[in-house]
């Protein structure tokens, strides 16, 4: 089936690489707020030769690029992509530019090309060999490209809440996926929510003589006190209410994560660690990391650290915190419920400051898209390892009720999204291609 998209694909391989690389140049890092407008523009002239219908949408933040084709199918496939990318600090580390990206031995390298350029421009050059053949698509398409993703979508609801009936959907690929260490592809189902805070400590104008330390109070042991008042030695976190709520996995995922190798015995060296969290092994290990919240302190400031002694009382204290959240639970209960624990703890003087938060969301294990990617991916590349969630965290939950989301993608074990030196293999890059049309073929099979 799409003998000939298959065989566009191929024989126009080193174009769409081209396209790539030229999405690449531009350095549109959200954290900057650099080059969004262009990688924007560029996306929808991608769209627009793949012969989708666009428009963008503008944001008080980053414009949000959609594009889509109605040929009046039964089914609708939606892509979520975002076009910015992480910086790409330390400069140094790179073997070669980061903006400039480069082919060595099978790889493509430079900042995006995994997260998520690489993703957006296979998915929209898949449609244009669609269009290119004169081939009719089975399924209609939606796609939705934001420019924020990598600071947390702080824009993205503005467009989603207002465009639900364009966001539903039959079926929908998320950003991101690829190889395993094991070098099998894997589809992510859901991804976890997230409740980003700093705290903040400030006991005195100003730092002064740490001799006053036996009259004045100190903010760093404030910070430490309340610190230590959220969780205890075995993680648990001891927040009332904490867990209140929570989903927990169901038997069918429990299930699936049984047939996930997580090599433990290979991370624990990699980690340079004897045994994990409470010795955690096995199956628990997975139910922890699939289905567990987090609470974890992300860096810690007070005073001086620089080198020798510097003998200073410091007046400000701080550090930031990131919580994990899984179904059940939300970021503004997790808020109300962090500020009600430290004043009943005598905390009143710890401010928090609320960054950024969001609830989890999945596709349920059973739903028949999820099949369908099973079936196309099969025909690519064999067997998929199916992960219940990401442990990491996404804006899932924007979508999920509008649109079942499965996260597959061209990356791979080696990828280094977010570090220096990202790259992917140009073969996952191409089957990736395959692997689309095989979607849209089982998606209109269904
Ligand atoms: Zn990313």
């Amino acid at each position: 089936m799409y003998d000939s998209v298959t065989k566009f694909i191929d024989s126009s391989l080193d174009e769409s690489i081209e396209t790539l690389k030229s999405l690449c140049r531009i350095p549109s890092v959200a954290a900057k707020n650099e080059g969004l407008d262009d990688a924007a523009m560029m996306v929808e002239e991608m769209m627009k030769k793949a012969g989708l219908e666009t428009e963008i949408h503008p944001t008080t933040g980053a414009s949000v690029v959609t594009g889509w084709l109605d040929v009046g199918a039964k089914r609708t496939l939606l892509f979520y992509d975002h076009y910015d990318v992480q910086p790409a600090e330390p400069f140094d580390l790179w073997h070669s530019p980061p903006f400039e990206p480069e082919l060595r031995d099978g790889r493509l390298y430079g900042r995006g090309v995994a997260d998520n350029k690489g993703n957006t421009a296979l998915r929209l050059w898949t449609l244009r060999a669609f269009r290119e053949t004169g081939t009719d698509l089975p399924v209609n398409i939606k796609f939705v490209v934001e420019g924020e993703e990598e600071i947390g979508s702080v824009h993205l609801p503005e467009y989603t809440e207002k465009n639900t009936d364009f966001i539903t959907a039959d079926g929908g690929i998320w950003e991101f996926g690829g190889a395993g260490i094991h070098g099998k592809q894997e589809a992510w189902l859901g991804l976890k929510g997230i409740f980003f805070v700093e705290l903040g400590v400030e006991r005195l104008s100003r730092d002064v003589h740490s001799s006053n330390a036996c009259i004045l109070p100190s903010a760093a042991s404030r910070l430490i006190w309340a610190l230590n008042s959220l969780k205890d030695e075995a993680s648990q976190v001891l927040i009332e209410g904490f867990y209140d709520g929570i989903k927990p996995l169901t038997k069918t995922e429990i299930e699936a994560i049984k047939k996930i190798d997580m090599r433990e015995e290979k991370f624990k060296k990699v980690y340079g660690i004897e045994e994990y969290l409470n010795g955690l092994t096995n199956d628990k290990l997975k139910e922890a990391y699939y289905g567990s919240p987090t609470c974890n302190i992300c860096g810690l400031t007070s005073g001086y650290q620089g080198k020798g002694s510097m003998t200073v009382l410091p007046a400000k204290a701080s550090c930031k915190i990131d919580f994990r959240l899984v179904e059940g639970m939300h970021p503004d209960d997790i808020h109300k419920k962090l500020r009600k624990h430290l004043d009943e703890h005598g905390f009143t003087d710890v401010k928090i400051t609320y960054f950024e938060g969001y609830p989890a969301a999945k596709t349920p294990i059973d739903h028949p898209f999820v099949k369908v990617i099973e079936r196309a991916n099969q025909r690519i590349f064999g067997d998929l390892v199916i992960h219940p969630t990401s442990p990491g965290s996404g804006p899932l939950y924007l979508f999920n009720k509008y649109v079942p989301m499965v996260s597959i993608g061209c990356g791979d074990y080696e990828s280094k999204a977010h570090s220096p030196n990202e790259s992917i293999v140009i073969e996952n890059f191409r089957k990736s291609m395959h692997r689309i049309v095989a979607v849209i073929d089982e998606m209109s099979k269904w």
